[in-house]
């Protein structure tokens, strides 16, 4: 079968550099066994997972033409045709599971969303992004790139930048540079604070990341009067992940 024609509406940018989808693929911790690939299309990093060892594995592709293709090439392959962003996970998997991709960069930001949602089952995200998205994720609290992914990821993984990647080794190249990161859950099963509240006090606080917390705060209906003046006076860009979570129990007591 012919190579798959690369759509730009399904943000298709295939990889063509072997040693680094080797990379990728060795990027997983090795106690991962349970493993889904998010848009294989031609399958570059598959082949090297379908041979891992002690690996249950997955792939799910939206593109009719991809998964035409890794039926011919990989007749073994498990092949959920659809969207990830759809998928019923839990179905898929009992044991906490292992994400990999070179990632369709269109759906970069509901991917993540996806994996805080399924946090309780998603034990680590190997995968490339747009490097500008990479980054945001891996981000310490005080840069302008940190923002609401930064801080909810950041309280249930560990973020790790591994390496850039330059925009030729992919067919079409894309516009911008990409970077492979790792995320890996830490031991938090609950935060000490309202989880709901939480979310909605993050995205508040950036949703107006100019503003201060005060302002940001109040203007997203929060009660913020027991809140310290200190903290009410920064900005969402200048709070850690665990001054957050204080943030959260202080405003919880108001409502
Ligand atoms: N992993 C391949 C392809 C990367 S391009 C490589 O490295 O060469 C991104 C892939 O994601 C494409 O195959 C595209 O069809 C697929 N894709 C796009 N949106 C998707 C979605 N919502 N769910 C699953 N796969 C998707």
């Amino acid at each position: 079968m012919t190579k798959v024609r690369a759509k730009k509406f399904l943000g298709q940018h295939f990889l063509t550099d072997e040693g680094i989808a080797r990379r990728i693929v060795d990027s997983l911790a090795p106690e991962s066994h349970h493993v889904l690939e998010i848009g294989p299309g031609m399958g570059v990093l598959t082949k090297y997972l379908i041979n891992r060892p002690d690996t249950d594995f997955h792939v799910v592709e939206i593109d009719r033409e991809s998964v035409a293709y890794l039926h011919d090439h990989y007749p073994t392959l498990d092949v959920i045709e659809g969207d990830f962003l759809k998928l019923d996970l839990n179905a898929l998997f009992n044991e906490p599971y292992a994400i990999i991709g070179n990632f369709p960069y269109n759906i970069s930001s509901q991917i993540l969303f996806r994996v805080f949602e399924c946090r309780n089952q998603v034990g680590e995200v190997v995968g490339m992004f747009q490097k500008e998205v990479a980054e945001r994720v891996a981000e310490k609290p005080g840069s302008k790139t940190y923002g609401i992914l930064s801080v909810l990821l950041g309280a249930f993984f560990e973020a790790r930048y591994l390496f850039t990647v330059h925009e030729n080794v992919f067919n079409p190249p894309p516009k911008v540079k990409s970077a492979v990161i790792r995320l890996t859950r830490n031991n938090v099963t609950h935060l000490e604070c309202d989880e709901q509240l939480f979310v909605q006090v993050v995205k508040a606080g950036f949703n107006q990341r100019r503003k201060t917390l005060r302002n940001a705060l109040r203007s997203a209906g929060l009660p913020v009067d027991a809140v310290p003046e200190e903290t009410l006076a920064k900005r969402a860009e200048q709070l850690s992940v665990g001054e957050f979570i204080t943030l959260t129990k202080t405003i919880q007591q108001c409502i």
